[in-house]
């Protein structure tokens, strides 16, 4: 059933996108969108591709190539994989949600050995935890943890991981940047994390369609011996390819174009302010909900998307369903353990400070209209008007 606002000719309320991806759109990406098609084989594009792939490096932190795939972020993830490890070697795995479960799940499928580190979901997996299962699991080849768990809102404490990481040669660091890029600090060499991957519907601000994805040197001394099967992942044509300003396949003409504009603020300066415009309303979300009366979910909470916690006599279902109908906000709700029990908030992409507190207020009123006693309209009203007075006050820096 489409939307309200789509369904009928005239009604003037906003759809407002607020999850952690897809994302809405900044106007100058989409008007990108919309221009003719090229070919890209042309001088045009290439000299586009060019300034793309330096803008990359500059939104990776790495003086390593980053290469992009035509796929969503779980392609990256397939390609980290097959790009660096062979049949029957051994990972440790971070489980603290539905991401993590998948990377193993991807590893498993090309018969690479994932010992599973699970971590109760909402928690951040510690380093002791790490170092533990190196110990329990010494031919370990990598480690694979998501930056930001999205199933469950939780930041891991990446810097700290590789840390630990980065004096064992024969081990990897491999991390699901796919909600993290541009939503928090990962400078990928500084920190010396050996795979980063990502998505473009996320804090890219693109449609979903395409992924990206960076290797080490160490990672790619690895890529020489690796013995997965691969063809269209293989990432060795595809960067010599880049060298001389072109992809391996056909490229993803429009997507691309649209990601030239989108860098212009995920590198250089920009990126540390689209970084801490997004933790700033990561901070004012979990400060709304408690005066709500509610709790944030995640006890590591990632600035990326914020996971709120509803009473037990409230259907996160419902109440979703409820605000996607009659205040056309689109949030997500829990997956497996979490269904029904959380909403997920997205901060990432083109949100204006009206849509962050329109979609405050939205979860509001629709809890109060659910029966939720802890707050009335006029307390929201407070609340709304507190965030937006914050959110205010922070971009008169910018
Ligand atoms: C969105 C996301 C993915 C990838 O999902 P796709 O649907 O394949 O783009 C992977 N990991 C995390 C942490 C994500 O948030």
């Amino acid at each position: 059933m489409l939307l309200k606002p789509f369904r009928k000719a005239f009604q003037f309320r906003k759809y407002r996108l607020l999850a952690p991806g897809p994302v809405p759109l900044h106007p100058k990406v989409q008007k990108e969108l919309a221009k003719p098609m090229i070919h890209h084989r042309t001088p045009e594009f290439e000299a586009c591709l060019a300034s793309v792939l330096s803008k990359l490096k500059l939104c990776f932190k790495t003086s390593e190539p980053v290469m992009i795939h035509a796929s969503t972020g779980s392609g990256a993830m397939e390609s980290a994989i097959v790009n660096t490890l062979s049949p029957d070697d051994e990972v440790i795995a971070v489980v603290s949600g539905k991401f993590g479960e998948r990377w193993a799940k991807i590893a498993g499928a090309y018969g690479v050995k994932a010992h599973i580190l699970e971590v109760p979901w909402g928690e951040a997996v510690t380093v002791a935890q790490i170092d533990s299962a190196l110990a329990r699991h010494p031919r370990s080849k990598a480690v694979l943890c998501q930056a930001c768990e999205t199933s469950t809102a939780t930041a891991h404490p990446i810097r700290e991981i590789a840390a630990l990481l980065r004096s064992r040669k024969e081990v990897l660091f491999m991390v699901d940047a796919i909600t993290a890029i541009g939503a928090m600090p990962l400078p990928m060499d500084e920190w010396g994390i050996d795979v980063v991957v990502s998505g473009s519907q996320k804090a890219f601000m693109l449609p979903t369609g395409i992924s990206f994805i960076a290797l080490s040197k160490k990672a790619w001394g690895f890529h020489a011996s690796a013995k997965c099967p691969r063809y269209y992942w293989d990432l060795k044509p595809e960067k010599a390819a880049n060298e001389k300003q072109q992809s391996f396949f056909s490229s993803a003409v429009s997507h691309v174009r649209a990601l030239n504009i989108a860098l212009d603020s995920l590198s250089g300066p920009a990126l540390e302010r689209t970084i801490a415009r997004t933790e700033k309303m990561a901070k004012l979300s979990r400060e709304a909900v408690s005066e709500m009366g509610l709790q944030v979910y995640s006890k590591a909470p990632a600035s990326a998307v914020t996971a709120i916690l509803l009473p037990e006599n409230i259907s996160g279902e419902k109440l979703r369903d409820h605000i996607e109908k009659k205040y056309s906000v689109t949030l997500m709700g829990g997956q497996d353990q979490l269904k029904d029990k959380i909403l997920r908030m997205g901060h990432l992409g083109f949100i204006e400070d009206n849509d962050l507190s329109a979609g405050i207020e939205a979860i509001g009123l629709a809890l109060i209209e659910f029966g939720y006693a802890n707050i009335d309209r006029k307390k929201l009203k407070t609340i709304t008007a507190n965030l937006s007075n914050q959110l205010k006050a922070s971009r008169g820096k910018d």
